[in-house]
């Protein structure tokens, strides 16, 4: 799959201890930065150092877009995180300054963005996604610590009056102390900022684990996290798979909390360990299968522009997207029509080039993606998109936008998260039974409606069991609104005021008077 280059010229760089080409697309540069960075032997960030893992060991990572490797990482063990622990506990502090917390974190706000081009190329390398797709995470990262900087020092209790006379009852939000974040491939750096941004302004200290397949950035952001002034162990950065690493930090009594991002599956073995262990408190940020609902009074040409991307971004692997469609049989044939047509325009390829979609994370995700394909089509669903192969390039995980239809919710394309360029229609003609339709799924993630009726939008937006309604449009975000999911969707709600609550806990202090 990987043995041609043509098209691409190479830059020789010296990977740890050895040389390799990275092969670049005609025309395309790499910032110095990013060439000095991906030469770099990578190390745990552990108290403030940079530190070799104890067990020697590490992991190769490869660029998706071409299979090759791209660097070597750390593969921390159960002796790491201990280490990580350790320094973390060393460093927290419950009275250290709520402002200089701030100040802490908007100077890292500032440092990412400085920084936006050799972020958003190590993300393109190690991801694959489209370089201004990558950009836009990396200012999205730096919008999140800018938001939690304005809360850090506006953590505040509260005073209750209580029945009794003579007492004074007040309550303060306290932070939990060593906290675990553990981030997925799909969007690297911005999860990883939706986690440390909350947990540092809430006075935590914090070890982060980046996904393996994707922790070139989270590394990079250890140095500016360095730069910024952060003090030693406040945030330490392990690198490894999901076991020995992940589990080795759902596993430790030092740790009071896991917050997670991931798949359904892994979350479930969070909240296994955390009761076995010390029942430290976890939040969970898990899979979706979110339904987009079009009305016969939907405003169309909006749906139209907003279909593609709600349907393929990132080449499908983002939790939020509408990969069920449900439309009114009246329109049916048009909306079908334009997404495919839109679909087949979509152009693929080497993120460096920033093309619309880029590959999917790994051989694995790609034979999983491929799986479902196969079974969809053994299941009796209708494939629409998929099997025009000529925009797909030859080497690398591309598959294309691929549309099912169907009429049976029993489908395991219908019910199970694929988290690839695929995504399945329906056609609906009674309005009163689209909730049920929408709400047969164990996961509650998002969800959208389209129709010019503002009362049948709401009327639906409650029934709906997600943590997200978007109406008339699709993928809104903002770090001042909470976002998380119903039934296995997740545990805890991330962004906004919210995520204080997942930081923090609450002491209430009585006084006689
Ligand atoms: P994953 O669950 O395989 O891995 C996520 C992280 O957990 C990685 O860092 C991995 O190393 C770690 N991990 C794996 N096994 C572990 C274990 N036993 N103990 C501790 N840690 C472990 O998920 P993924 O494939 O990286 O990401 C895709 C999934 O993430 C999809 O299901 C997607 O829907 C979900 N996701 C959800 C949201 C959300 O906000 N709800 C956002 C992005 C992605």
């Amino acid at each position: 799959m990987f043995s041609q280059y043509n098209n691409f010229k190479a830059a020789s760089i010296r990977l740890s201890h050895f040389f390799t080409m990275i092969a670049l697309p005609d025309n395309i540069q790499l910032l110095p930065a990013t060439l000095d960075f991906l030469s770099k032997e990578h190390r745990l960030f552990i108290g403030g150092a940079w530190v070799a893992p104890l067990n020697g060991k590490t992991l190769p990572v490869e660029n998706p877009a071409n299979g090759q490797l791209i660097a070597q990482i750390p593969l921390a063990d159960a002796r790491d995180v201990d280490a990580a622990v350790i320094a973390a506990q060393k460093a927290f502090d419950p009275d250290f300054s709520p402002s200089k917390r701030a100040r802490l974190l908007w100077t890292l706000a500032d440092l990412i963005r400085q920084h936006v081009q050799e972020l958003a190329e190590l993300e393109t390398l190690d991801n694959g996604k489209p370089i201004d797709q990558a950009k836009a995470d990396v200012l999205g990262a730096a919008q999140h610590f800018r938001y939690y900087a304005g809360w850090a020092d506006k953590i505040e209790g509260h005073t209750i009056p209580v029945s009794a006379k003579n007492r004074l009852v007040y309550t303060r939000r306290e932070p939990l102390g060593v906290v675990g974040l553990i981030v997925p491939w799909n969007f690297p750096l911005l999860m990883a900022a939706w986690k440390l941004a909350p947990a540092l302004a809430c006075g935590n200290s914090v070890i982060l684990k980046p996904a393996e397949q994707t922790s070139l950035t989270a590394l990079r952001l250890g140095e500016l996290i360095a730069a910024a002034g952060f003090p030693p162990g406040m945030v330490n950065i392990v690198t490894g798979p999901g076991i020995p690493t992940g589990e080795a930090m759902t596993r430790h009594p030092g740790i009071a909390k896991i917050g997670f991002t991931g798949s359904t599956a892994v979350g479930k073995k969070i909240m296994e360990a955390a009761a076995q262990s010390n029942l430290k408190r976890v939040s969970l940020e898990l899979g979706g299968k979110s339904p987009n609902i079009i009305f016969e009074d939907a405003p169309l040409e909006a749906v139209q522009r907003s279909l593609t991307w709600s349907s393929f971004y990132n080449s499908g692997q983002e939790c939020t997207l509408g990969s069920r469609i449900y439309i009114h049989n009246t329109l049916f044939d048009q909306v079908v029509d334009g997404l495919a047509a839109a679909g087949q325009q979509l152009r693929l390829g080497n993120g460096l080039l920033n093309p619309d979609l880029g590959p999917l994370i790994s051989q694995q995700q790609y034979r999983r993606v491929q799986g479902y394909i196969d079974q969809g089509l053994a299941e009796g669903a209708t494939r629409i998109l998929g099997e025009r192969q000529d925009q797909v390039p030859e080497e690398g995980y591309f598959l294309p936008p691929t549309i099912f239809r169907h009429q049976n919710e029993e489908l395991s394309i219908v019910q199970e998260e694929i988290f690839g360029p695929v995504v399945v229609v329906s056609a609906f003609e009674d309005p009163e039974s689209i909730a049920a339709r929408a709400n047969h799924s164990a996961y509650g993630l998002a969800a959208a409606i389209w129709t010019k009726d503002i009362s049948k939008a709401h009327r639906l937006a409650h029934q709906l069991q997600a943590g997200t309604v978007w109406i008339n449009g699709y993928d809104m975000f903002d770090p001042a609104v909470p976002f998380g999911g119903y039934k296995e969707s997740g545990i805890g709600r991330e962004m906004g005021k919210s995520a204080l609550d997942l930081y923090t806990q609450e002491k209430a202090i009585w006084v006689a008077l």
